[in-house]
């Protein structure tokens, strides 16, 4: 095929944009798909991609279109559009010479649609910006165009007005292809090798022929797990299918680490490393649907680092700076001259009426103003660096339910920062719950040591004594909690009963037993350490 034919080129968006639909339209225009069929979203193959809408692998599609008589060969790569999967995206973008940013004409400019122009532009590749949803009630395509003005500095005139739902247009989309992106040496293609591991093949990796070496290509980062969480098997005897099932599931994503792990009250699982918290519910709901496996997901924890504080410590650890990834291993303060926390730099898109709100959640999430502007009469977009463990667990939610589900929200790697963090340990009548032990910033030890208390007073069953929950910074209390004793006489129901229903009783109570791990001289039910672990 004339390299002059060719164009490699991707869509991105924000989520729910219209970006598969858009693939779906153009595989049917070029006649890759039937027309006839009712198509939706044929590059989403996976099941957690249907049920979610979302795109969490990169596919490619090679279609042909005739153009002024000339036959040329489009090469098309759908690319998950969120942050976690961003190295998903950019490995698809240095694939291509140009890419559709899909906004929609109802919603606008949002955060994602901000941080996938800007990978895009940093990649150097034609911009072609698409405004879609045409046909809504709603669309204001007018007030999209400007902001595209506005926010990217591309010349209004140059957006294309589209229904990929209807297929309005869309063929003007396919015409701009070929028009406004290069004409570039490079295909898409697949080789087979005989690797006996997929860990072998590096993404970015440059191949050549036997014996005749070439320079590299740059590389790519490798992608960096970001949120860490526990995670076992409901019942210790799935251990094993369990563990095959995520082999194998890990295969196909070996952006997740995996470290072995046991807990005393769980039993052997593993600590997981994800790209985010997206990527972790994905691998969560895949591993479920594709293996059915159910597993206990511990509520996720960041990386943090110590620098450590003499010679001879850096060299009992063989490094100057450690990497916290289980609060068990958080070494005392003695031993450390700082302790830094993963920040990043978040980009928040939001009508203007909640401006207000917003501003005070992300304060209370510790987070730092760096930016905000407004991207039409109405509508702001803020900046803000933030702890990434303060928007691991529940921010998205809060943002999305204070602004009515307007407001979208998508972040980037900032590095890290130092930080004030303090190991918090929970206590059951004096003795330490070694799985329940937390790392958290000295300004929320109180909050989080409260919630802690709370909710495993919720989750524990009375018991003969008193026990008191408590939350302490070493050898200071801070939140304390009380479980009041009761006296449990099983048997007293059965008054004058019979012999075997008793030992029936009896024995039906030696058996919750079982499932019971002591704490000092209380009994913590496996199902209580689950609330108090699990993301919620
Ligand atoms: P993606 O997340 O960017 O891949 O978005 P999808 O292609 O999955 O589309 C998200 C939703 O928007 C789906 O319900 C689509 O049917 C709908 N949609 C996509 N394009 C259009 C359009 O042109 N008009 C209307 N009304 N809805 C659309
Ligand atoms: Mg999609």
């Amino acid at each position: 095929f004339p390299v002059e034919n060719i164009r490699n080129f991707s869509i991105i968006a924000h989520v729910d944009h219209g970006k598969s639909t858009l693939a779906d339209r153009l595989l049917e225009l070029t006649g890759a798909i039937d027309k006839t069929k009712n198509n939706k979203q044929v590059l989403d193959k996976l099941q957690v991609e249907r049920e979610r809408g979302i795109t969490v692998k990169a596919q490619t599609a090679s279609l042909f279109y005739n153009y002024e008589g000339k036959q040329y060969l489009l090469n098309l790569i759908d690319t998950p559009g969120h942050v976690d999967f961003s190295y998903e995206v950019s490995r698809s973008l240095s694939a291509c010479q140009g890419v559709l940013l899909v906004v929609d004409a109802n919603e606008g400019i949002q955060a994602q649609t901000v941080a996938n122009f800007f990978l895009a532009f940093e990649a150097q590749l034609s911009i072609i910006p698409v405004i879609n949803k045409i046909d809504l009630k709603n669309a204001d395509p007018e007030r999209v165009e400007k902001q595209i003005e506005k926010v990217f500095d591309i010349p209004g005139d140059e957006c294309i007005k589209i229904s990929a739902k209807l297929g309005t247009n869309v063929e003007s989309v396919l015409d701009a292809v070929i028009k406004r992106i290069p004409l570039y040496a490079g295909q898409v293609g697949y080789l087979i090798a005989g690797m006996k591991d997929v860990t072998e093949a590096q993404i970015g990796d440059t191949l050549y022929l036997h014996k005749q070496p070439v320079e590299p290509l740059p590389g790519f980062k490798s992608a960096k797990p970001m949120v860490f969480a526990g995670m076992y098997p409901v019942d210790q005897s799935e251990y094993n299918n369990l563990k095959s099932a995520i082999e194998k599931l890990t295969l196909n994503d070996s952006s997740v680490v995996v470290h072995r792990d046991s807990s005393l009250a769980l039993g052997a699982g593993w600590r997981l490393g994800f790209l985010g918290l997206l990527h972790m519910e994905v691998f969560n709901q895949r591993l479920e649907q594709e293996y059915n496996a159910s597993v206990i997901l511990t509520t996720p924890t960041v990386p943090y680092k110590a620098v450590l504080s003499s010679a001879k410590l850096m060299k009992e650890y063989r490094e100057k700076e450690i990497t916290i990834i289980n609060p068990a291993q958080f070494p005392d303060k003695s031993k450390v001259t700082e302790y830094l926390e993963p920040v990043v730099l978040g980009t928040i898109i939001t009508p203007d009426e909640y401006t207000g709100k917003i501003m005070m959640l992300c304060q209370a999430r510790r987070a730092v103003q760096k930016n905000m502007m407004y991207i039409d009469q109405n509508r702001v977009m803020l900046k803000y660096l933030f702890p990434l463990n303060e928007i691991v667990v529940d921010f998205y939610d809060s943002l999305k339910s204070l602004s009515s589900g307007y407001a979208s929200f998508d972040y980037e790697d900032a590095g890290y920062q130092t930080a004030e963090l303090v190991k918090m340990d929970i206590l059951l009548n004096g003795s330490i719950v070694e799985e329940l032990v937390t790392v958290v910033h000295k300004d929320k030890a109180y909050s989080v040591g409260k919630a802690i208390c709370e909710r495993l007073k919720d989750s524990l069953p009375r018991q003969l004594f008193e026990i008191a929950i408590q939350a302490a910074l070493g050898s200071k209390i801070i939140a304390r909690e009380t479980v009041k004793a009761y006296r449990k006489n099983v048997l007293a129901k059965c008054y004058g009963g019979d012999i075997t229903r008793k030992m029936k009783l009896l024995k039906r109570q030696a058996e919750g037993k079982k499932k019971l791990r002591k704490v000092g001289n209380v009994e913590v039910p496996k199902d209580a350490f689950i609330k108090v672990l699990k993301t919620q």
